[in-house]
């Protein structure tokens, strides 16, 4: 048997190596390095598959959210409000851009912001509301986007970890994730779902003005050569990472339906231990499991991760610290509580999950997991 991982990118390139080296060879032969044609045929290629209009690749997934947020004119002491439980990322570009992170407690089960304490949170000063796909399923968008409406705000999906999941409105009506704010932003990071050779991302929209605006921020503020309109950022995604996310994107659904697989084997055999929930999705959205996350009751959450550490069966973390209580964000500091995200913090652990998991890897890391509620 493979040795278990939390990802396997080694097995999934091996069943598409042929296509992909010859895909990353061309490249090199063109030399065509900066804005190869790649970029422009995957660009195309992605906002089909999405649904959207317009899709603007860049240099990663963090850089997607400040050119974003750049793109919308938001300015120093403008309200940016987003979840306390994500990867520090979201918050860091708010902040770079000297914007006010306004974070807010997410739902106990679905992990995303919970949208009854967003309005709470605005304010005269507040812009824009960036809600997270967090783990692989959708935000409350439908509610999120009539609070942006009322309020007249921004909405600035982080899609880093959801590409590929539907949203369902409440009239039947299905929407890519990434597609229903002002803007949506992926990452491309080897590890997600639609995860390419190094660093990539992507921002969508079907705003063709501000498609425009973003276009000429990734690269330097500039439509004609050597003319700059506006300041903007170096952010291009590589045409060599371009090429490779062209044969994946493909495969991008059926990667996701082994990611769904592996899940509901977790699920099922998960089914009779009481001390553990698995994973909740909510009516509006399908999962595509960027991670499969347990909560654990009863402060066990360590032990186990440290019995399966023991056993030779990875878990993770995410994420072990809220983001008000990052150190970083020590200047951010209000009276606010977060008492959801506090106890996901302690209760939370992810198992392997990935495209390449078998049965037979399946079935060891249950019953190690089995075992430590049984010993
Ligand atoms: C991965 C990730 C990002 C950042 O993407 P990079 O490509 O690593 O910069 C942003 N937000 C979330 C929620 C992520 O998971």
């Amino acid at each position: 048997m493979q040795e278990l991982s939390m990802v396997d990118l080694k097995n999934q390139y091996l069943k598409i190596k042929t296509e992909i080296d010859q895909s990353i060879l061309s490249v090199i032969d063109s030399t065509h390095f900066i804005k190869g044609p790649e970029v422009k045929q995957f660009q195309d290629e992605l906002a089909v598959y999405m649904g959207a209009k317009h899709v603007i690749a860049c240099g990663n997934g963090t850089d997607a959210l400040q050119i974003a947020m750049m793109a919308l004119n938001l300015v120093p002491g403008d309200e940016i409000i987003t979840t306390n439980f994500t990867f520090i990322a979201t918050v860091e570009v708010i902040a770079l851009l000297g914007l006010k992170p306004i974070l807010v407690d997410v739902d106990s089960e679905t992990f995303n912001i919970d949208v009854e304490q967003i309005e709470k949170a605005i304010t005269p000063r507040t812009k824009a509301i960036v809600p997270v796909h967090l783990f692989g399923q959708c935000a409350n968008m439908e509610r999120i986007m009539e609070l942006a409406e009322k309020h007249k705000l921004f909405v600035i999906e982080d899609n880093a970890q959801a590409i590929g999941a539907d949203y369902i409105f409440s009239n039947g009506t299905l929407k890519k994730a990434g597609t229903i704010g002002h803007i949506g932003c992926t990452s491309f990071f080897p590890s997600k779902n639609l995860g390419c050779y190094g660093d990539g991302g992507a921002l969508m929209t079907n705003d063709d003005v501000l498609a425009e605006k973003i276009s000429s921020i990734v690269n330097h503020g500039m439509k004609v050569r050597y003319y700059h309109d506006r300041i903007g950022v170096n952010s291009r995604l590589d045409t060599i990472q371009a090429a490779v996310l062209r044969v994946k994107l493909p495969r991008l659904d059926a990667y996701n339906k082994a990611r769904q697989w592996a899940a509901d084997f977790y699920n099922h055999t998960f089914n009779d231990i009481t001390q553990l929930e698995t994973p909740k999705v909510a009516p509006f959205t399908n999962h595509i499991y960027h991670q499969y996350t347990l909560k654990i009751n009863a402060g066990k959450r360590d032990a186990l991760k440290k019995w399966l550490d023991d056993n030779g069966v990875p878990a993770m973390v995410y994420y072990p610290v809220p983001l008000d209580k990052q150190k970083a964000f020590e200047v951010y500091k209000t009276a606010t509580v977060f008492p959801v995200t506090d106890a996901l913090c302690q209760s939370v652990i992810s198992l392997p999950m990935h495209t390449e998991l078998d049965e037979e890897q399946l079935r060891l890391i249950t019953s190690k997991v089995i075992e430590f509620f049984k010993k």
